[in-house]
């Protein structure tokens, strides 16, 4: 097939998809990783038909951040079974039914609080919501994540709860030039990572690293990337 080109020379969803797997299939060899490192497509603020764009390249994993326009896109889709919808944002308790009606998978859920009304509003028809615990791993007090001496109850709280099943941990760092810092927050994630699965076998994903630091990311041993800009292009 030859690939369709865009108006102006643009390349297509499909070529920057391509291009985003060959980066993560690069960072995987440099560091002789033989598990695929899953990509999650980071779809907020980009049109349906960029998605739908995606789609026909073969991309099925995509993430939203904002509940209102994340829903409208999720039913403008909903007769493609084989969508796996992740919520990536902040999680307000007044929008969170929302999340929990129309998502597979939340991967910024950070206090019991938010977790309880989840399994609360998931509805019983569907199969338990996937959920990532995001962990503040900077413990800057101007982020949002679970605070590392919260890790543990959050992470009970949630294994225990029959609507929600605990998959893992997720992180967003800063963009910094310091790039040691930036591996070193990387190995720190890995490590509480490894340490959560001692307690809870099943969990498999560690997700983190985005468009400028997927490489630290999957040298440190992400499980899966979350890519807008790289994809879709800049935001406004
Ligand atoms: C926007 C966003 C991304 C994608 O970031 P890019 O730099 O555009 O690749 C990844 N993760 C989260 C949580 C985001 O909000």
């Amino acid at each position: 097939m030859t690939p369709q080109r865009a108006n102006n020379n643009m390349v297509t969803i499909a070529e920057r998809l391509n291009n985003a797997y060959d980066r993560i299939t690069k960072a995987e060899q440099n560091c002789h990783i033989s598990d695929p490192v899953q990509l999650l497509a980071v779809s907020k603020t980009k049109p349906i038909e960029l998605i739908q764009q995606a789609y026909d390249a073969g991309q099925r994993l995509f993430g939203e951040s904002y509940v209102q326009e994340a829903v409208d896109k999720v039913m403008h889709f909903k007769q493609y079974k084989d969508i796996e919808w992740h919520f990536i944002g902040p999680i307000q308790s007044n929008k969170s039914r929302h999340i929990a009606e129309h998502f597979n998978w939340v991967q910024s859920v950070d206090r019991i609080k938010i977790a309880r009304r989840l399994s609360e509003q998931r509805p019983t028809n569907l199969k338990p919501l996937n959920v990532l615990i995001q962990v503040n791993i900077s413990q800057d007090e101007k982020k949002s994540g679970c605070p590392l001496e919260e890790l543990s109850d959050l992470a009970q709280f949630i294994s225990e709860t029959k609507q929600l099943t605990l998959r893992g941990l997720m992180t967003i760092t800063a963009q910094t030039d310091d790039v040691d810092q930036q591996l070193q927050y990387f190995q720190q994630m890995k490590h509480c990572f490894d340490k959560l699965k001692t307690q809870y076998p099943h969990i498999d994903t560690l997700s983190m690293g985005m468009s400028g630091d997927l490489e630290p990311a999957v040298s440190a041993g992400a499980t899966m990337v979350r890519i807008g800009t790289d994809i879709f292009g800049k935001r406004q």
